[in-house]
């Protein structure tokens, strides 16, 4: 019997689809294998032209893989993927690969590589963005694991990832939870920048008067130019949609009420952990949770919130300045999320190349962005650049959008128009250019109720005042 050079384990949306992407691709001979046989027999029987070699059980699926052994999980995160991943530690051999394709904690992922590892298994975590077409067409991959998997595993991946100029979406991002850990931060940027973008279109509406159709086309417009994006392409669709049962906008018979599955959760936990400001991300996380709040939101009173109306003498100067207020904002999110990935690294002894993820974030994932080019070469000519906000292009563009930025934050606020997402990232640039921040009088408070002591700027050491005697300073290191 032939053998095959990769193996799916778990056939439901994402595993069948990464499955039929494999099978499409020169060179791969790939085998399959679900716990429920249904969903095997249905794809075989669905797609012919895949030879896929189809196993009933784990052992058959074990044998059916030429060594060394290669086989991705697609399956529920959680419990499900550590059933999987023992099933398969326990009939791999040395040198054999299992990488987990699903959206696994970093820190799981982590711990599941030192206990394959001790049986010399690779175990690579590997994050997959792009969704069901991207499994299918071209993902954007985030392989961790060892260098030496990636031997392996890379010309796989490579041959099915997406493409960006003439690049495969691919990268060994760093070893054991790296690949996970860079997914996770995607998927946070992911919601800062669909937040953004609604602020966007909220203010459009609100104070522009613009139908939902008609901000349809403004992100027309916007996206081809620096915004040029993914998301506002979708968002134009999603906004130009009528809703056949009423004929009213689609976005006006959808619940105001945002769910999420996790990722952007653990972000925030993350970067809280890793004392990383991410704090558009984190905005993003929580306007989903107040939108969800629908029995407070109920219960609220009509208060006489002390708004003023936004007088709007020209339109296409107000458009324009919201654009200016969504990139600006932008460029935030993502200089957050950088500097996450940065923080993470540190870490966990992680080496991780940022210019390299950029690029392979510049097709197939959700986040895919014209702007990441600009991100990549920032990172590409300054590999230790300190925030990319410093990187000479991104300082002129928030140079050329601040006044707008500003303006259009101060109006939204008198307006009514809440803009956490906005609103937070202009708070971050300005906390970030300060020369001096409120933090020193914090500082002097923890000392007054703690003795948390506090460090001068004119002379080195530790210092603490004798608050409840006769105020005199002392020095405590
Ligand atoms: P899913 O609904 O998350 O999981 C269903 C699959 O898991 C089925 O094949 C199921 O097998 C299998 N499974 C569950 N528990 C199992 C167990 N204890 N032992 C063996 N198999 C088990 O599938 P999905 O939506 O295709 O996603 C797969 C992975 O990709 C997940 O980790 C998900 O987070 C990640 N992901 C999904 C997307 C997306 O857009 N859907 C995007 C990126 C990443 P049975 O058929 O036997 O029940």
């Amino acid at each position: 019997m032939s053998k095959a050079n990769i193996g799916v384990v778990g056939l439901a949306v994402m595993g069948s689809n990464l499955a039929r992407n494999l099978a499409s691709r020169a060179g791969n001979s790939v085998a399959i294998y679900n716990r429920s046989v249904d969903k095997t027999e249905a794809l075989v029987a669905q797609h012919p032209e895949a030879n896929f070699i189809a196993s009933e059980t784990i052992d058959e699926f074990v044998a059916s893989l030429s060594t060394p052994r290669t086989a991705i999980i697609m399956v529920q995160a959680g419990a499900g993927t550590d059933a999987v991943i023992s099933a398969l530690a326990e009939r791999f051999e040395e040198g054999d690969i299992i990488v987990d394709g699903g959206n696994a904690l970093y820190t799981d992922t982590i711990r599941r590589e030192k206990e394959v590892s001790q049986k010399g298994i690779h175990f690579v975590g590997a994050g997959i963005s792009g969704g069901e077409e991207g499994a299918l067409k071209g993902p954007s991959i985030m392989p961790g694991g060892t260098k030496e998997s990636y031997e392996t595993l890379g010309p796989i991946l490579a041959s099915i990832a997406a493409v960006a100029e003439g690049e495969p979406c691919v990268t060994h991002v760093g070893t054991d939870g790296a690949g996970h850990f860079v997914k996770m931060i995607h998927n946070g940027i992911e919601y800062a920048d669909m937040q953004l973008i609604a602020e966007a279109y909220d203010i459009l509406r609100q104070a522009g008067g613009l139908s939902p159709m008609e901000v349809s086309g403004v992100l027309e417009n916007w996206n081809k130019g620096e915004l040029e994006s993914y998301l506002i392409e979708i968002t134009a669709e999603v906004l130009s949609q009528v809703d056949a049962k009423t004929g009213k906008p689609l976005v006006d018979v959808i619940l105001d009420a945002a769910g999420s599955k996790g990722t952007g959760v653990w972000t925030v936990q993350s970067a809280l952990d890793l004392g990383t400001p991410v704090s558009g991300i984190a905005e993003a996380v929580f306007a989903r949770s107040l939108s969800s709040q629908s029995a407070q939101r109920k219960a609220a009173p009509t208060f006489s919130a002390g708004t003023t109306s936004w007088d709007i003498a020209d339109q296409a100067a107000f458009i324009e300045s919201v654009r200016k207020a969504l990139y600006a904002s932008k460029i935030v999110a993502y200089a957050q999320g950088f500097d996450a990935i940065r923080a993470g690294a540190a870490e966990n002894n992680w080496e991780i190349n940022l210019g390299a993820v950029a690029k392979i974030w510049r097709g197939g994932c959700i986040i895919r962005a014209q702007f990441l080019n600009r991100i990549s070469d920032a990172y590409g000519k300054n590999e230790q650049l300190v925030s990319l906000l410093f990187d000479d292009y991104f300082t002129k563009a928030i140079e050329d959008a601040a006044a707008s930025w500003r303006e259009v934050v101060a109006k939204a606020s008198l307006a009514g128009i809440p803009v956490p997402a906005f609103a937070s990232s202009l708070s971050y640039f300005d906390g970030l250019r300060a020369t001096r921040l409120p933090a020193a009088l914090v500082q002097g408070q923890r000392d007054f109720f703690g003795a948390h002591t506090y460090k001068r700027v004119d002379m080195p050491g530790t210092f603490h005042t004798l608050w409840s005697g006769d105020k005199s300073e002392i020095r405590t290191d």
